[in-house]
């Protein structure tokens, strides 16, 4: 099998990613919702892919690995590692996951970061009560969630005299806010995480997306303050999404003097730029996302290195679309006993049309917070080209030729 072409159209904001063959078969594969400007990044690979048999998937990452960078720019280099992943696994005719060591476990748990503007919650400790009510009531049965809160949603400038800075609101760029938090809002935050916890009960599990924003030593007291409420997590608090560092020695400042767990790593690309995190047991918990990373074989690398570390993963996945999901399946089916869930990309069903131009899914797969893990070769899920061609933008319309 050779490859004959890399395409990529974008539908819905969200880059689709098509690796054409000899053989008649496709690999496919999905970068983040809010990208569409990877587009040129996705193709400006194709010189580097075509003529070469796809299924010798690490000797074509060799080739192409040193184009990407952090959230975003990884993401054109994970998008192609997908899809090759993809195509080695239907040569096999084989999914993934057998390609990668074989499946530990059957069903894989997923957990569900639940926005405010889902329910058009704002930022009181009412509204974190009923989000913890309207999160349990969510159809799939999620039995962990994630919150935004503090610098890593809108209370930063919905609740008055927050932290020591002028709010930043209606940004283009992300994360506009950083300083020292004053005492009201802090103790604003905590009554708000405290209420959502004790609004889902014990039966849920709660992690806490804080940041990026916190001073260290700021840091460290916002996780001691929650070490009553055994939370799954507190995320991203001094470095994360869109940050294109790490700064390992701040986090293993605060993760060695609090039992509240701490995690970050979605905006993370490479198993190189995690062994500072892994090496140091700076931090308790990892979330690379696959579709940032480097790909699916990147992730489980880093998985298997973080579990000799006694480091938990939970995979990051809020955007990465129906194939994204598709890739976190293969992945949760096969990693170590450290794998905690992976985060479900939730974002393109408001869209309504994904699963009606893709097969493989039957709908939103989640029972009881879990997935069944499928036996389809590949990633298990294809472009239906006659349902999709649809939601083309006219500068696409060849993507299923
Ligand atoms: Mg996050």
């Amino acid at each position: 099998m050779k490859i004959t072409d890399i395409k990529c159209a974008v539908i819905a904001d969200s880059p689709v990613v098509r690796i054409v063959t000899d053989a008649g078969v496709d690999g496919w594969s999905q970068i983040e919702t809010p990208k569409p400007y990877v587009q040129p990044l996705v193709l400006q690979l194709k010189p580097f892919l075509v003529g070469e048999d796809p299924t010798n998937v690490e000797r074509l990452m060799k080739r192409i690995r040193y184009r990407g960078g952090f959230k975003p720019w990884g993401s054109a280099v994970s998008a192609i590692e997908i899809a090759l992943w993809d195509l080695a696994g239907k040569a096999a005719n084989v999914p993934i996951y057998k390609l990668l060591g074989g499946k530990v476990r059957d069903k894989v748990r997923t957990y569900r970061t639940f926005y405010h503007h889902e329910i058009s919650a704002e930022h009181t400790v009412a509204d974190y009560a009923r989000w913890a009510a309207e999160a349990k009531a969510l159809p799939g049965g999620y039995k962990m969630f994630k919150l935004p809160t503090s610098f890593h949603s809108a209370m930063v400038s919905d609740i008055p005299n927050y932290f020591y800075g002028a709010p930043c609101t209606g940004e283009r760029y992300p994360y506009a806010n950083r300083g020292l938090v004053t005492e009201e809002g802090f103790n604003h935050a905590v009554a708000s995480v405290f209420a959502a916890k004790e609004a889902l009960g014990p039966g849920y599990g709660l992690a806490v997306d804080a940041g990026p924003g916190y001073l260290a030593y700021d840091a460290l007291r916002f996780a001691k303050a929650f070490e009553p409420l055994h939370l799954l997590w507190v995320e991203d608090m001094i470095t994360g999404d869109y940050s294109p560092f790490v700064n390992a020695d701040v986090y293993r400042d605060i993760t060695h003097a609090t039992t509240t767990p701490i995690h970050t790593g979605e905006q993370i690309y490479l198993r190189q730029n995690y062994k500072d995190l892994i090496e140091k047991h700076a931090v308790n918990v990892i979330g690379p996302d696959p579709c940032d990373v480097g790909g699916i074989a990147e992730l489980k690398w880093i998985a298997e290195y973080a579990d000799l570390h006694g480091i938990a993963i939970a995979p990051h996945g809020t955007a990465n679309g129906v194939f994204g999901l598709a890739s976190h399946i293969q992945l949760a089916a096969c990693l170590p006993d450290n794998y905690i869930a992976f985060e479900y990309p939730a974002r393109f069903e408001d869209d309504g049309f994904w699963y009606d131009i893709v097969e493989g899914f039957d709908g939103n797969p989640v029972v009881d917070g879990e997935i069944e893990v499928t036996d389809r070769p590949g990633l298990g899920v294809n472009f239906i080209p006659e349902a999709a061609k649809a939601y083309l933008r006219p500068e696409d319309a060849d993507f299923f030729d």
